[in-house]
């Protein structure tokens, strides 16, 4: 299987250069590769190496993820995030490939507490949701042969991450204020990564497609930023980390305590049934991942 990913260099984009590997030849490309171009804001540019490269697998794992900066840089997300995934679904279609690529609960509005479901309505409240819902659509339109993955709350041991961030803070200082009013699931890159190459494996292999379509991938439980913050403070202290803040100097405050120029939705919790069902996986309590992860990084 020859497979051609974009991103490599991303949370997700590194754990699949791993988790890919066993099942055949990676091209593997970022934003800076010079032989082929790994560029999603070059829309000719990704075009021609997909045709170049003729894979079996597209699968984009690059995006414009600064939610914020989204808000006053409207162009490069819609290039990157609407514009390109289109772009690669047809060219996917043009060579028989298939096309996995990542989605993320910010497609919804937020509302309620109910874990979203695939066919459930989308109503993106900032222009990163909005970018990354008409990514999904340009795809689902141009390529049948499509997995999206949409997930939330994404961390990986490499680079910065939110339970960095408490760790810092939490070694700074005696009282940590932490938002308790947005749910979801921390999700692991390397668990996102693991659940692609199985994917990849059952969906592909002269199948007709059967499986292609959207799936909601996150681990399984929920919390909110302030019980994710608490979990990160109290198994660092167990595990020996010199910290001023401790679980029960963690202060729960609404969102509306730190403004931001996007809109962040309260629920972000993803029904997984369907994938768990479709690819007979099971998904593990997010404690889990997040216990690995810090195990890691202390
Ligand atoms: P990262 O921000 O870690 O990685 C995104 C990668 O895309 C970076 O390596 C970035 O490169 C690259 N990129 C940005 N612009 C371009 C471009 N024009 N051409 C080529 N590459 C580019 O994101 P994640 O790994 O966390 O996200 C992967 C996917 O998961 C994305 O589709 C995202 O929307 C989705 N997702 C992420 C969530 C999260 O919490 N992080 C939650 C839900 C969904 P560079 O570093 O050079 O900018």
């Amino acid at each position: 299987m020859k497979i051609l990913l974009f991103g490599k260099n991303g949370q997700i984009g590194w754990e699949l250069q791993r988790s890919l590997a066993p099942l055949g030849e990676i091209v593997a490309l970022d934003r800076h590769s010079t032989e082929l171009c790994g560029d999603l804001a070059n829309l000719a540019g990704i075009s021609a190496t997909v045709h170049q490269v003729r894979p079996d697998v597209i699968i984009n794992a690059a995006a414009y993820t600064a939610v914020d900066k989204a808000e006053s840089d409207v162009a490069t997300a819609y290039a990157v995030n609407a514009e390109a995934p289109g772009v690669l679904a047809e060219a996917a279609s043009a060579v028989g490939a298939w096309l996995v690529h990542y989605s993320t609960d910010y497609v919804f509005d937020g509302s309620g507490s109910k874990p979203w479901a695939e066919s459930d309505p989308t109503g993106p409240l900032n222009v990163y949701g909005q970018t990354k819902l008409e990514g999904e659509q340009r795809i689902a339109a141009r390529c049948a042969t499509h997995l999206i993955l949409r997930t939330s709350w994404v961390y990986s041991a490499r680079g910065g991450n939110f339970a960095k961030t408490m760790l810092r803070l939490g070694r700074e200082r005696d009282r940590l204020s932490v938002i308790d009013d947005q749910f979801g699931a921390p999700t692991g890159a390397d668990l996102l990564a693991d659940l692609t190459a199985h994917m990849v494996r059952s969906a592909l292999p002269g199948s007709a497609g059967d499986l292609a379509g959207i799936y909601h991938a996150a681990a399984a439980g929920e919390t909110s930023w302030h019980g994710y913050a608490r979990f990160v403070v109290d198994f660092a202290s167990k595990s020996g980390v010199d910290l001023k803040a401790s679980p029960s100097t963690m202060d729960p405050v609404p969102t509306t305590a730190f403004p931001t120029p996007a809109t962040r939705p309260h629920n972000s919790r993803l029904n997984t049934a369907k994938l768990q069902a479709s690819f007979d996986l099971q998904l593990p309590a997010w404690q889990q991942g997040v216990a690995r992860m810090l195990a890691e990084i202390i």
